[in-house]
């Protein structure tokens, strides 16, 4: 089931209201036209009327899909200072419903889904676009790790984030992506094969056991030290 509220969402700029659906739960399965609105950064978006600034309201939504074989809980990006305690409040809430403590019709559908935790938009959208590609998402954060020991003149900076894109043929279309506005700061293009030779290989498996030792599978896993839940915000 799909779930929304309607709220009133203030322009950053201007602080005039706006009626906005914000959604809690998305069924990537029966609502694609969803689906495609967070693959297109249409989703919880607006422009206000009387400024014209382009905002979005942060997502905390539960997304399903069976037919990519994803549950996912897409979090506000504020919300990955303090990622393990995220990771424990998603795990509880996927046993609850397709896990250990869900009936047994629930269980069967549970075994057929990964787990994953995101924060922020481009995090989501990436995670959808790697599930429809039939890609792993592992092997994908080992391409960005390739691509930054090999690739000179990365623009790192705090909350500047490596993103999948889009995959067209044998070309990853990737870009550093600023997770709080959502625009680019730089794209390009790099060869599936990267992926392909990271993919299951031996020599990264310590790698992929790190980066998928819980839900929240991502680079920033590796850099950021989880904040106890008393100093989050
Ligand atoms: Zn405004």
């Amino acid at each position: 089931m799909s779930l929304f509220t309607i709220e009133q969402a203030p322009c950053p700029n201007c602080g005039t209201l706006a009626e906005m659906e914000v959604f809690s739960s998305v069924n990537g399965d029966r609502r694609i036209d969803l689906t495609e609105a967070i693959l297109a950064g249409t989703i919880q978006s607006h422009t206000c009327q009387k400024c014209e600034t382009a905002f979005r309201v942060e997502p905390s939504i539960n997304y399903l899909s069976v037919g990519e074989g994803l549950w996912m809980m897409a979090r506000p990006l504020s919300a990955m200072a303090h990622w393990k305690y995220e990771e424990d409040i998603a795990n509880t809430a996927f046993d609850e419903a397709y896990g250990s403590g869900a009936p047994d019709a629930a269980k069967e559908i549970g075994a057929l889904l990964t787990v994953r935790l995101s924060f922020g938009w481009p995090a989501f959208r990436e995670k959808v676009l790697i599930a429809q590609h039939g890609l792993r998402d592992v092997s994908v954060e080992m391409t960005k790790l390739a691509i930054l020991r090999s690739r000179p003149g990365n623009p790192l900076a705090p909350g500047v984030e490596l993103r999948l894109l889009n995959v067209r043929g044998d070309q990853f279309e990737m870009g550093w992506i600023d997770a709080i506005t959502n625009a680019p700061v730089e794209l390009f293009t790099a060869q599936k094969s990267l992926y392909d030779q990271v993919d299951g290989s031996p020599e990264w498996s310590k790698l992929a056991a790190d980066l998928s030792a819980g839900s929240f599978v991502d680079t920033q896993r590796l850099t950021i030290v989880p904040e106890p839940m008393e100093s989050a915000s």
